[in-house]
């Protein structure tokens, strides 16, 4: 039997476990890929922890996998061997029940799957997925390119689009970390007059480079006073998992203005008064299905948009993932397979 590394977390708190296993074989209606590249995102530290409920160990992680598809079971005919796939956060759906009639598939109440959680996910040399979990991806971007756009790149393009704003409006984005950096590139080639907010002087460079049109250092000045004076945020979006953080931005909303939170968060502030004499909102954004990843990276590729990446080999996962979680990564760490 052939085998395959994995990096896999057999207790809740555990640390990573280099491991062999056989490679496992597609089920009906599954897909196989050998990995190239996966990136680690902050909901992976769900796994870590064993925060997720029911979550069964031992369990590998990862949501932002890209490979090549090297096996396909009965029954799949949307993918071929040799091509280049890549699965995110939304691993799989019934198509039966009613939210997935209506086409809220990320509400899917008999058979939501997430990789890296449900099954296991990409910090392996090989992955086994639902083909419903798989989005293609283009020649042009390269599987470490890829891989952050599958989770970090796919919630914040697919919040803007879904936002109420509209082209020339005024679009805040909270955090520059891994999300935020890509937030603040989507919004900007979206059309929207793009403002960063992070904590210090420091990262006003980065906000620039990227394109953002104002910069808001939130450690020198208040973000919501700021946002206002420059007549209010239609869109907020709260990539930060601080809900101080939110608490202080949110007073930026304009008219009819949109508080988007994809950052986990424990809790946040926000006044009744302020949301109702505004007619403001506060919405929670899911990622998206393999669909919204395809678009995501094909935009990706039209407005030339990247993820900036620090790139480590598989064995040295524990490392890896000791830097996404310390903050201090530029800006999305990828795991890469030998
Ligand atoms: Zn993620
Ligand atoms: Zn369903």
């Amino acid at each position: 039997m052939p085998k395959m590394r994995v990096a896999q977390i057999s207790k809740p708190g555990g640390n990573f476990e280099l491991v062999e296993r056989d490679i496992p074989s597609p089920a009906a209606g599954q897909v196989r890929i050998k990995v190239q590249a996966c990136g680690i995102c902050h909901s992976d530290s769900l796994v870590k922890e064993g925060h997720w409920p029911g979550l069964q160990f031992p369990r590998v992680p990862g949501h932002e996998v890209v490979g090549i598809v090297d096996a396909v079971g009965a029954g799949v005919t949307q993918f071929k061997t040799g091509e280049r796939v890549g699965a995110g956060w939304h691993g799989g759906h019934c198509g039966q029940c009613d939210p997935c009639r209506n086409g809220d598939f990320f509400g899917c109440s008999v058979a939501l799957q997430i990789t890296g959680i449900s099954f296991d996910g990409g910090y392996a040399e090989y992955m086994v997925a639902p083909a419903l979990a798989f989005a293609h991806v283009p020649d042009d971007l390269s599987p470490v390119e890829a891989a952050p756009l599958m989770c970090a790149g796919i919630t914040t393009y697919n919040a803007l689009r879904n936002s109420p704003a509209r082209a020339g409006d005024l679009v805040a984005i909270l955090g520059l970390g891994g999300l935020g950096h890509l937030g603040v590139q989507y919004a900007v080639k979206m059309g929207f007059k793009t403002v960063g907010i992070a904590r210090g002087a420091d990262k006003e460079p980065l906000a620039r480079k990227l394109g953002a049109h104002h910069y808001i250092d939130s450690q020198a000045q208040n973000p919501a006073t700021e946002l206002q004076k420059l007549g209010g945020a239609k869109v907020i979006i709260a990539t930060v998992t601080n809900g101080d953080a939110m608490s202080a931005a949110q007073g930026g909303l304009g008219l009819n203005g949109m508080f988007m939170v994809i950052g986990a968060a424990q809790a946040m502030t926000v006044s009744p008064i302020f949301l109702l004499s505004g007619r403001r909102s506060v919405k929670g954004w899911y990622s998206g299905t393999a669909a919204d990843s395809q678009d995501t990276l094909k935009f990706s590729v039209l407005s030339g948009i990247r993820s900036m990446n620090e790139v480590y080999p598989l064995e040295r996962v524990a490392e890896a993932y000791e830097r996404m979680e310390s903050g201090k990564a530029r800006f999305r760490v990828v795991l890469t397979m030998g």
